[in-house]
């Protein structure tokens, strides 16, 4: 074999080292999509109301469309105030009836049995949140369904613990809950909400978001084959005003919404004076904090973790990046260079790093704030890796340069899109992590573990990962501080959402 000469090996490594940045050639793989032949879509989805399918009062029904090819993969009914009232009044006689007086350890065994056959179905569950959300099969396969059979596992261990959970106290349930659940995480916010109502004896009202409610009608699916009693859990699909009919109806105990902190606000002035309990999981403008001693590499994963994943379609992304100054030009340049690497397309392929945009409205509002990101003066890096023509598409990017005041460093863009900023001590670090309305989550990246308790002391925010980010268990809880809402979910202290103590 004839060997190469030192400058055709300088020349061989330079092209191996251009082509490794290149997006879209030696990056390339063979697509690999996930097969979806064996999973059903019907044509038209009922409302789960009393344990039967029933067609809504409103005579209405809507289109829910994947928004990585923009088809229509379903209609779904409408719930209207009649409809939701029909749901709220088979909440209540399944509560008095059956599920506030069955023994708790019957409770825990329906519970367990949900759990059970979520893992079952985990295939088609992450096919179906993967095809009518947009998000890459290989989140919704290892990240949103394991999570959410999880929480079920969970919460049906404390059915019959209660009395444990909180110090000689006896826990009651409160009666019907009503639920609101966004796009973000479908299953998993669905699963968030009921298994802890349910372990707690409540019976449950939920309304899933307009753009996904599939996952909670296979979820319903699931429930009528573990063989609930009629009524514990009733399924309303609508837009908001669906959402609005479930808070504003007099027979319902408690109210558990997450979504923006807008519409948080809404439902917070609606149940002003009443009856009703109430959490809210709001919106974030996490900070994820990167020290001049941290394992640089590792936090370059965790910062891309931190905002790309789902799209940027979380709520406690690490959406703002605060660099220590003497690292940040290092930290910008590997930044650019990861960027380039990630595969954006085809929500099923397994490939897939970066999905589809939930909805045309969330798409143009991340265009938006990216244009004013842009217009304020701030530096964007943006991957050029081809976008398809079809669906609903935005490519990696992040801004440098951008002032504390502007909008991209101030507003929840809720898409694939950091802001970065500097800092140079630690006190400065917080005080810029906690410049914000928000306070749900935060990251710290740094070589010394007393950093990370000094700054986890101090920083405003309901959950704060140390050389992490976007980690998630069930015994863990999570809520937030500020406008990011109140109440936790998980863990201990989540199910105190759903009990009234005595003693
Ligand atoms: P959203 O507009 O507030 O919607 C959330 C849910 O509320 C949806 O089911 C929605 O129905 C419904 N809704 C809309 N208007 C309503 C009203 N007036 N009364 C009652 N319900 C109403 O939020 P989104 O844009 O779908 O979701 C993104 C937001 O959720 C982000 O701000 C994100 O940070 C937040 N989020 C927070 C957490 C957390 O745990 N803190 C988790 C996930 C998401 P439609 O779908 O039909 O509009
Ligand atoms: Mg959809």
């Amino acid at each position: 074999m004839k060997s190469m000469t030192v400058s055709e090996k300088s020349e061989a490594q330079k092209s191996t080292k251009d082509l490794a940045l290149d997006f879209g050639r030696a990056w390339e793989y063979a697509p690999s999509p996930e097969a979806t032949d064996h999973v059903k879509i019907e044509k038209r989805y009922e409302l789960f109301i009393g344990g039967k399918w029933v067609a809504p009062k409103s005579g209405k029904y809507f289109p829910t469309v994947s928004p990585s090819t923009e088809e229509t993969l379903a209609e779904v009914a409408e719930a209207n105030a009649e409809d939701v009232d029909l749901a709220v009044r088979a909440a209540r006689r399944a509560y008095d009836g059956v599920w506030s007086r069955m023994r708790p350890e019957e409770r825990g065994k329906y519970i367990f049995r949900i759990a059970r056959a979520i893992q079952e179905k985990a295939r088609e569950l992450a096919i179906v949140e993967t095809l009518d959300g947009g998000k890459p099969i290989k989140e919704s396969r290892d990240v949103d369904i394991p999570l959410a059979a999880a929480h079920f596992f969970y919460h049906a261990g404390w059915a019959d613990k209660l009395d444990y959970a909180f110090h000689g106290r006896k826990a009651r349930p409160l009666g019907v809950a009503g639920q609101v659940i966004p796009w973000n995480f479908p299953l998993l916010m669905a699963a968030w909400k009921l298994a802890p109502a349910l372990a707690c004896g409540n019976t449950v009202v939920l309304k899933p978001a307009e753009t996904t409610p599939l996952s909670a009608l296979f979820l319903a699916r699931i429930i009528e084959e573990c063989e609930l009693p009629e009524g514990v859990v009733n399924i309303v699909t609508g837009a908001g005003a669906t959402g609005a009919a479930v808070v504003d109806h007099p027979g319902i105990d408690k109210i558990a919404f997450t979504g923006s902190t807008a519409v948080g606000k809404r439902i917070q002035a609606a149940l002003a004076g009443s009856h009703k309990r109430l959490t809210l999981e709001l919106g974030g403008k996490a900070a994820n904090i990167v020290f001049a001693d941290a394992p640089i590499d590792q936090a370059i994963e965790g910062i891309v973790n931190g905002i790309y994943f789902n799209q940027g379609h979380v709520c406690c992304a690490g959406s703002r990046l605060l660099v220590e100054e003497s690292v940040h030009d290092v930290v910008v340049r590997k930044l650019a260079d990861r960027i380039k690497t990630l595969r954006l397309g085809d929500p099923l392929d397994k490939n897939t790093d970066i999905g589809a945009i939930n909805s045309k409205m969330q798409l143009d509002k991340i265009r938006e704030l990216v244009a004013s990101g842009e217009k304020e003066g701030a530096q964007l890096y943006q991957s050029t890796c081809p976008i398809p023509q079809k669906g609903y598409f935005f490519p990696p990017t992040f801004f440098t340069g951008a002032s504390q005041s502007s909008r991209i460093a101030r507003e929840e863009i809720f898409g694939p899109v950091l802001t970065v900023m500097t800092f140079r001590t630690p006190d400065e670090a917080i005080e810029k992590a906690n410049n914000t309305m928000y306070g749900l989550s935060a990251g710290i990246w740094t070589d010394k573990g007393a950093k990370i308790f000094h700054m986890a002391t101090r920083l405003k925010a309901g959950v704060i990962w140390g050389n992490t980010f976007n980690k998630f268990d069930p015994t863990s809880p999570f809520g937030g501080y500020k406008e990011s809402g109140f109440g936790r979910e998980g863990g201990r202290q989540g199910l105190s959402a759903y009990v009234e103590l005595d003693g």
